[in-house]
């Protein structure tokens, strides 16, 4: 549901763990039920089908045997070049049912090694089952005896499959995409953290449009709008407004502003479905969350910030302690879990909150320049 960064390349979600875990279930009882009354060695080839192999022995009930082999290469003295080596095969395979566990097979240059390798190990049968097959490159003669998924020609990662080295604990399969266009920052942090005096700096710094959902809100409190309507009861509580309202208007804010180079999100989302909501309304264009950016401040400095500030902004919300409090409970028990998720996707950057507005910002930006 989003788009990941893994060094300099972009992907987008491409399966679901749901859909990839649907496609183990069936092969483990394809298998099963081709292997009964023999007890099959299962080999997963290392490194990527470590994630496959360990999801695919759980969903295989009946009685087998697994073990993992890397295929070394290393340079050879003859002309030939690159020979190739199954580095940790201890079993003795003479008669045995054996079957390799690929994450992958494109080309299938590593499948050929494979059959070339146990050639000469006088297996019983020797069975192919790979959770991904790109039919559209395999150029092999050879035989792929069950298939989890077909995938178009296009590079992916997780689940165990890597881009140099990175990406192999994402629980899903992402895709390569092209890189988004927009630098789009969620400001986050508590209540009087300062969000909407740094956005205010950091739109012009980056010529960013500034969405503030409170500010939408009070415009339309404002205007007597339907919404000011329908947000007020809830805004002078200071609970949150619900959710289908606020998505509703965020992505109508959005849209007023095609050619935006990105946004800056201020007080949005503010709960784990409209960031849900975000991700894919994003994802649909191409673009996606650059980083949230948080605010990091003590809450008691908070209170005593937003009292004072209640005193001229003219805010109901800002002037009662009980209100203000009620705020922090929901930020506390609704916003806050914004962290973990953005951390999820390795896109969480804390800032110190505290010191002069200048000097905020710089520590802002130095986190918003590397987007
Ligand atoms: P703020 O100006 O960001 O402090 O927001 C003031 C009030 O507007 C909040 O206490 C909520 O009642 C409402 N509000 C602003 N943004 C959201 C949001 N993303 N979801 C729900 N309610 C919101």
């Amino acid at each position: 549901m989003s788009i990941i960064k893994l060094h300099d390349k972009y992907f987008k979600t491409y399966l679901s763990e749901a859909k990839i875990a649907t496609a183990i279930k069936s092969l483990a009882k394809q298998i099963e039920s081709d292997c009964k009354n023999e007890i099959p060695l299962f080999i997963g080839i290392l490194n990527g089908s470590f994630m496959f192999a360990a999801d695919f022995i759980r969903q295989y009930k009946s009685d087998c045997e697994i073990s993992f082999v890397k295929l070394a290469s290393y340079q050879g003295t003859s002309s030939t070049g690159e020979i190739k080596q199954l580095v940790g095969i201890n079993e003795n395979l003479e008669g045995r049912t054996v079957v390799i566990l690929e994450d992958i097979i494109d080309t299938g240059n590593t499948l050929q090694e494979i059959y070339a390798i146990f050639k000469d190990k006088k297996v019983k049968q020797l069975k192919i089952a790979t959770l991904f097959f790109k039919p559209d490159v395999f150029k092999k003669e050879l035989p792929i005896d069950y298939v989890g998924i077909s995938i178009p020609d296009k590079f992916i990662v997780g689940y165990g499959l890597d881009y140099n080295g990175l990406g192999r604990n994402y629980k899903s399969i992402y895709q390569l995409t092209t890189q988004p266009k927009m630098k789009n920052i969620v400001l986050f942090g508590p209540p009087g953290a300062g969000k909407g005096t740094q956005a205010e700096l950091l739109k012009n710094k980056y010529n960013l449009i500034h969405i503030s959902t409170g500010d939408v809100f009070r415009y339309n409190i404002k205007n007597k709008t339907k919404l000011g309507m329908l947000a007020k009861s809830y805004m002078d509580k200071g609970d949150l407004v619900p959710d289908e309202v606020t998505i509703d208007m965020l992505k109508t804010e959005v849209e007023k502003n095609k050619d935006a180079k990105g946004f800056i999100f201020d007080g949005f989302p503010r709960t784990q479905s409209q960031a849900i909501a975000l991700d894919k309304f994003l994802e649909e264009k191409g673009e996606t969350i650059s980083g949230m950016v948080a605010l990091e401040v003590p809450e008691n400095l908070l209170v005593e910030r937003l009292l004072e500030r209640g005193k001229t902004s003219g805010r109901p919300d800002d002037q009662d302690e009980n209100k203000i409090r009620n705020r922090f409970n929901e930020y506390n028990t609704k916003t806050a879990v914004l962290k973990e998720f953005y951390q999820n996707q390795n896109k969480y950057f804390g800032v110190n909150g505290v010191g002069s507005i200048e000097e905020i910002t710089q520590r802002l930006s130095e986190v918003i320049d590397t987007f």
